[in-house]
């Protein structure tokens, strides 16, 4: 059994699906603060928050978790510059409880949701996982933070750990049965498709003085059942007796936010008005990964390109479910 913790959430809901289909057995576990209980389509469901000590004991005493896949946490960057008790406590705190859980039961495996927000602003392109880790938000320093607490914890108490780093997921099921669904939204590509079904009234490019082909910022778009996969597979790595390893889960591709929309527009055949803003405090120019390490590690080939991103993203948004 597979403890999946924040599987109500956007990529770990899609998670939780290619558990399934690859006949683990799973329950997941959410306090639906963000989450949404449709998301999870079959497998056990605990409704519990990371902070009840009492029902993670009794989560452990009543299902034989062989290992933790561990999303749960907050996610937006903005807000933790202006909360970031709010990110500590949910991102440390609420993850010591779940670490002593696990140590408690005998549990020595986990797979954790890490960032690229761990690198700050990137000295090289594309980035490997050795590179400095200076975040540069409470986000990013909280995901830091709780790798090094999975490294001592590796070295004192024989846990072992695979934290992947995600670039930028998007997408969303291409059977439609699930996706991206968050409040607020703050994602380009999801606000993108909002434009072209007329809930918003237009796309806000920030910054395009970026010392980039287009002025424009690049991101590594990540489709989230590639995602998905990799922790199929960071799983059976860690269930045949790998080591404790980062890796980084991005495409190696980067694609400016022009080319984004332009996608976009060819995509729904819509017009989708776009403005230039000011650039958003905070984002580099550039995040692509360098990629290589998970594809050699746990043998993981990401399937999806940009347009197959958009489309899977597009039909979700068309018909969502929640
Ligand atoms: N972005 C944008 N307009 C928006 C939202 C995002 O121009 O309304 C840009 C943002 O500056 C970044 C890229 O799109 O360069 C991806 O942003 P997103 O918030 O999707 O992910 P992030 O890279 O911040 O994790």
């Amino acid at each position: 059994m597979i403890l999946v913790t924040g599987g109500a959430g956007y990529i770990g809901s899609h998670t939780v699906l290619s558990l399934l289909e690859a006949d683990h057995q799973v329950v997941t576990l959410d306090n639906l603060s963000y989450g949404h209980r449709q998301a999870v389509l079959d497998g056990h469901f605990v409704e519990a928050d990371l902070q009840n000590k009492e029902a993670l004991a009794r989560l452990f005493e009543s299902f034989p978790i062989e290992a933790v896949i561990h999303f749960a946490a907050f996610c937006y960057v903005g807000e933790s510059v202006t909360s970031p008790r709010k990110y500590f406590n949910n991102n440390l705190v609420n993850g010591l409880n779940l670490l002593d859980a696990m140590l408690q039961a005998g549990v020595d495996k986990i797979i954790f949701s890490s960032s690229c927000a761990v690198y700050g602003e990137p000295l090289e392109i594309p980035i490997p996982e050795p590179h400095p880790k200076n975040p540069i938000n409470p986000y990013g320093m909280s995901k830091h933070f709780f790798e090094n607490i999975l490294s001592s914890y590796n070295s004192a108490y024989g846990l072992r750990y695979v934290s992947l780093r995600y670039f930028n997921a998007a997408g969303a099921d291409p059977a439609g049965r699930i996706g991206e669904s968050h409040d607020p939204e703050t994602h380009l590509i999801p606000l993108v498709l909002q434009t072209a079904l007329g809930l918003r009234a237009e796309v806000k490019i920030y910054g395009s003085n970026y010392p980039t082909p287009d002025g424009t910022c690049i991101r590594d778009y990540v489709h989230v059942c590639d995602l998905a996969e990799a922790h199929v597979l960071a799983l059976k790595y860690l269930l045949s007796g790998g080591k404790s390893i980062f890796l980084n889960l991005g495409t190696g591709k980067g694609h400016s936010v022009r080319e984004v929309v332009e996608s976009c527009r060819q995509i729904c055949q819509k017009p989708i008005p776009a403005r230039d803003v000011e650039p958003r405090p905070g984002d580099p120019p550039e995040l692509v990964s360098s990629g290589g390490l998970a594809q050699q590690v746990l043998v993981w080939r990401p399937q999806y390109s940009l347009k197959e991103i958009i489309s899977s993203a597009w039909n979700w948004h068309q018909n969502p479910k929640f």
